[in-house]
């Protein structure tokens, strides 16, 4: 075998169909006296829940999380966290919540503020040391082990609301953390083990969630899979793809989960020759049939079936942009299986644009 770095986060989990009921008893682990609990204004009432859970432990609710972590959010965050002396803060919903949750531990000025969440997407946020903040209009993100959460509760019944669109694109956003782990110039087996298994969970849980998005066990199974695809994100490195879908997210303002599920297969498809074996692991996980362009056909058709979408043009992307973004992807330097080339960038954009089946 060879020689590889593998360094395990430091991250509790509890995981289970009602483990909410637990999060008294994780927060005093915590030592934490007075928490902060956040959300989304449309998930204020999963907040409140959380609040009535905690008693006298709530020191209050911040309800106002936006997509990308805008400054000013950030800001009014914590001085809230300030303003009601909270020593920790919960966050309850899905990567923008998260977000702002480690936006607050960053800047905290007692070291060490410890931060729980409570995914109810299966973007992953949770599980990585990665932070993002929006200034005038333009994200940057960082890492720092301080905003990575000391504890996650992940409980399927708190995912029974996601709407069946982006129980999908959040999904297949997991899957692609996991597919970029499996070429990673840093990747290591097990992370590895922990891509394949949760490409394997999230593909089967999709087709049950299509079929009834109530179904307890195959949510179950999507967080399972965005636990293993969000500790894939924040172990190794991310190439082509989320380069990708970062500046398309960020400059053209594209849903960040549906711009994942548009762009993997043509970035697997650029990639396919240039890593084989991440291919093959990746087919193998789907169950689909090898072949060099199995794993992007997999993921585009795994897509289409359960009518998520497919294509830029239908989620936003102006075809005016589309110089734009292949010059931003190729503008400074990051790891990639296959070398950056331009005019290849652009057409692989052209075929997510149109939505083209790879191949
Ligand atoms: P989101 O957090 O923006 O949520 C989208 C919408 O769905 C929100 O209105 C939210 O309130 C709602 N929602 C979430 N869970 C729900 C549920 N169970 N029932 C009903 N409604 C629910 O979307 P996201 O895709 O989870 O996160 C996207 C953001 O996370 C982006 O800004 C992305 O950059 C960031 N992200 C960061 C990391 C990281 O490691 N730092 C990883 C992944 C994503």
């Amino acid at each position: 075998m060879a020689p590889f770095t593998y360094t395990a986060q430091p991250t509790r989990v509890v995981f289970g169909a009602g483990a909410l009921q637990q999060l008294g008893r994780e927060i005093e682990r915590l030592g934490a006296q007075r928490a902060l609990v956040l959300s989304t204004p449309e998930q204020a009432d999963s907040a409140r829940r959380v609040a009535e859970l905690l008693g006298p432990r709530a020191a209050g609710i911040f309800a106002e999380a936006r997509m990308h972590v805008p400054i000013e959010t950030a800001r009014a965050a914590r001085e809230e966290a300030r303003r009601v002396g909270a020593d920790c803060a919960i966050a309850i919903g899905g990567g923008s919540t998260v977000g702002l949750g480690k936006a607050i531990a960053l800047e905290s000025e007692r070291a060490g503020f410890p931060l729980l969440a409570i995914p109810t997407t299966y973007a992953g946020s949770e599980m990585t040391p990665i932070y993002g903040l929006t200034e005038g209009g333009v994200k940057k993100t960082g890492r720092d082990l301080r905003v990575l959460p000391k504890t996650v509760i992940y409980d399927p019944e708190l995912t029974l609301t996601l709407p069946l669109g982006l129980t999908l694109t959040s999904a297949l956003n997991a899957i692609a953390h996991a597919c970029e782990g499996l070429y990673a110039y840093d990747g290591n087996p097990i992370t590895a083990l922990m891509a394949e298994e949760g490409i394997r969970a999230a593909a089967t849980a999709l087709p049950r969630l299509c079929r009834n998005e109530h179904d307890l066990d195959a949510r179950g199974d999507a967080l399972y899979a965005a636990w293993l695809c969000g500790s894939v994100l924040g172990s190794v490195s991310m190439g082509l793809h989320h380069k990708l879908c970062h500046t398309l997210g960020g400059s053209f303002e594209l849903p960040h989960a549906a711009v994942h599920t548009v762009v993997l297969p043509h970035a697997l498809a650029y990639n396919a020759n240039a890593a084989p074996e991440a291919m093959r692991r990746i087919a193998r996980a789907l169950g689909t049939a090898q072949g060099p362009l199995s794993a992007a056909i997999g993921i585009f058709d795994l897509a289409r079936t359960h009518g998520a979408p497919t294509a830029l043009r239908d989620i936003g992307m102006p075809a005016e942009g589309l110089d734009r973004a292949a010059d931003l992807a190729v503008q400074s330097p990051y790891p990639n299986p296959r070398p950056l080339e331009r005019a290849a960038i652009r057409e692989l954009l052209q075929h997510a644009f149109d939505g083209t089946r790879p191949g």
